[in-house]
């Protein structure tokens, strides 16, 4: 094989260069990755040996030329390696990451490109302009920018000191929060809650138990297995009614890598915080969350603590009210009980089935997965004009893949969508929305964006179509809203289309969607029983609507305590040396409802700000809940399929990818900026007035 048959070298020859799914082999994939990487490089000196001043055209242009061949390639392999994987295929993916980061670190670290780059920068940002200086767009002045900064928050302006002690620090840092997140799966894994007795099952339902044999089985072993996982352990907080063995379960969990064992986690945050504290004061920065801060929509640590003690002072009292209504139902049944964390879960699902009366397999039979298609692609037809038409010629990686060709309004081919419902060996679980190819004008002509959503969904059988959830509808809404982020990109340098925004502001696309699933103007047009036809009725729908906020509170209150945990801990100055457990109390004692638990701890397990990639940002799930909530009440004011309200929302928002600021994008659109009272209103923390 030579590089010249490597099909991930050459234009895909079909007419919407979609890849060539049947001609693409595992093997293809390295030498293609190697390539591209040499061709990058090679532009990259090029770059440097240049002896012309730097412009945008002869700096940053072959920058994004480069990622963007490289990123085809990686796409398709990494989508691959996600939705339909082999050993050989993990293998693969195992030894191109490394490739693709060694790359990129390297970039970073080419002086002489940074050299161009803060000169190029310096032109327009620096110095008052030079009259001579052609004027860049805002969006070639944002990607600048980005590459700028980019390059300043890997080191670029530090002395070489600094620069080694940075690269020490970032590199003992990936070992750290590997060790973290290892040693919390491994005290995960470190516990099982074995039953063999027909008793101590009682309350769960058969689904539970199934599952729970199943897992005992796997082990070898008789009865029933719970593990601290989450579909063994949230079932079981819920269902069981064995309060001995809830607390049981629920103690285990709460201690996870906080229990003096090798896989204590206490001493290794000390040290991850410590070097992400030296980290950002290298570059300047008085703390880690200002760094990170840097680069969201919410700017700076106060505006998260602001935001953050709004949602409490509205959800605060909404939790003690919600936390007495548990309580004295939990004491009708039990009386004198004093609720408990590990009672929590219990004895809300039993006072919401009291209080609401419905299950939500009873909306099954209407949400037949065709329809929900058609409902789908109903709701992006009368906001932005799209027709969805089914291609069947084109290659794709599995026969459960299903492609459309979009059309916009004026007949134009606007993207290709792929959709690929059904869960199989191979394929990750959850549901995520990616490309194979993103939307630019490099070239000057748009690039066509290659825009898929992978799920995992109930699947057909014999006898039954597929019906889906109400929970998997709202997931289709939601990934379908990240794909139309893709599909209506309007941008011409990739590292900005589509997706490419802040992290705070990627989820703005894909939960306004959300909100259409509550509302009867949109599910009387396809909703409809699969076998007998009728609508969803009214009263049942308003059940839904009521109980989505059923204890938003207490939920709402959860999610400021990591946020709040989140940012005591990214705001330190200097190296933590006090108790890890005090300190965690100490962060969450507003939002306190249950008597504590000893010693127990949640931080030590917390792999999305140790771990993940959530440090200083886990206040962005709420983040992104008040802007959708914000957002989608011009929509309730002016009609939820309002024509122009839309055109806005494409044109300021799903259009412009991270070409701006998100806040100056948001502006345009909503004419402010976003607050906190829709959210509050929407999810009943707030009435009407
Ligand atoms: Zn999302």
């Amino acid at each position: 094989m030579t590089l010249h048959d490597n099909p991930l070298l050459q234009p895909f020859d079909n007419q919407y260069e979609a890849p060539a799914f049947d001609r693409i082999r595992n093997e293809h994939f390295l030498p293609a990755i190697e390539e591209l990487i040499r061709e990058a490089e090679e532009g990259i000196a090029r770059i440097v040996s240049g002896e012309d001043f730097p412009t945008f055209e002869n700096t940053i242009l072959p920058l994004e030329e480069g990622s963007e061949h490289l990123g085809v390639a990686f796409n398709i392999l990494f989508n691959l390696n996600h939705a339909e994987t082999c050993p050989e295929l993990q293998q693969i993916a195992q030894q191109a990451s490394p490739l693709i980061t060694d790359f990129s670190s390297r970039m970073m670290m080419n002086d002489g490109l940074f050299s161009k780059i803060r000169s190029l920068h310096e032109q327009y940002f620096a110095t008052p302009a030079e009259g001579d200086l052609k004027p860049l767009t805002p969006e070639q002045l944002t990607v600048l920018e980005n590459y700028y900064r980019d390059f300043v928050r890997n080191g670029a302006l530090l002395d070489e000191a600094g620069k080694k002690r940075f690269a020490a620090i970032r590199s003992k840092l990936g070992v750290l929060e590997l060790e973290f997140s290892d040693h919390v799966l491994a005290e995960t894994n470190d516990f099982i809650l074995h039953l063999t007795e027909e008793c101590d099952l009682a309350g769960l339902p058969d689904f539970v138990r199934d599952a729970a044999a199943e897992e005992a089985k796997d082990r070898n072993l008789d009865g029933w297995v719970f593990t601290l996982h989450a579909p063994g352990y949230v079932p079981f907080m819920k269902y069981s009614d064995r309060r001995d063995l809830r607390e049981k379960i629920h103690r285990a969990f709460s201690f996870r890598a906080n229990r003096g064992n090798e896989h204590d986690n206490k001493g290794r945050m000390k040290e991850i915080l410590a070097l992400r504290t030296e980290l950002a004061q290298l570059l300047g920065e008085p703390d880690f969350a200002t760094h990170q801060l840097r680069t969201k929509m919410a700017e700076t640590p106060q505006k998260v603590m602001t935001f953050l003690e709004q949602l409490h002072a509205a959800a605060r009292p909404a939790a003690l009210l919600e936390f007495d209504e548990v309580q004295s139902f939990a004491r009708r049944k039990v009386p004198e009980l004093e609720l408990q964390s590990w009672d929590w879960a219990y004895y809300s699902e039993k006072l919401k089935e009291e209080k609401f009366g419905f299950k939500e397999e009873m909306l099954k039979p209407y949400f037949e997965l065709n329809r929900v298609i058609n409902g789908i692609f109903l709701v992006a037809n009368e906001l932005y004009g799209l027709t969805f038409n089914q291609v069947n010629k084109l290659p794709v990686y599995h026969t459960d893949v299903k492609v459309y060709e979009v059309i916009d309004t004026d007949g134009s081919l606007l993207s290709l969508f792929y959709a690929d419902f059904f869960p199989r060996q191979g394929k990750q679980g959850g549901a995520w929305m990616t490309e194979f190819r993103g939307e630019n004008r490099l070239k000057g002509k748009r690039l066509l964006p290659q825009i898929s959503i992978v799920c995992n969904f109930t699947k057909p059988t014999a006898s039954r179509p597929s019906l889906l959830t109400f929970d998997e509808v709202n997931t289709f809404l939601h990934e379908f809203g990240h794909a139309l982020h893709g599909m209506l990109s309007q941008c011409t340098y990739p590292s900005v289309a589509g997706t490419n925004v802040y992290h705070d502001f990627v989820e703005l696309p894909s939960q306004i969607m959300e909100n259409w699933i509550t509302e009867k103007e949109w599910l009387d047009r396809f909703a409809v029983h699969y076998e007998t036809g009728e609508k969803i009725p009214k009263e049942l729908l308003d059940k839904i609507i009521a109980s989505r906020n059923f204890l938003e509170g207490y939920a709402t209150e959860r999610q400021l305590g990591f946020g709040f945990c989140d940012m005591a801990w990214h705001t330190l100055t200097v190296p933590f040396i006090g108790d890890v457990i005090a300190f965690e109390q100490k962060a969450i004692e507003k939002i306190r409802l249950f008597p504590r638990i000893e010693g127990s701890a949640f931080c030590p397990a917390f792999t999305h700000i140790f771990a993940g990639g959530y440090a200083a940002g886990y206040y962005g799930y709420k983040w992104a809940e008040v802007l959708d909530a914000d957002a989608f009440e011009v929509f309730k004011e002016k009609g939820i399929f309002n024509r122009d309200v839309a055109r806005s929302f494409r044109d300021n928002i799903l259009e412009k990818g991270g070409s701006e600021h998100p806040m100056i994008l948001y502006k345009r659109f909503r004419g402010k900026e976003p607050g906190v009272d829709a959210l509050l209103r929407r999810s009943g923390l707030k009435s009407d007035e």
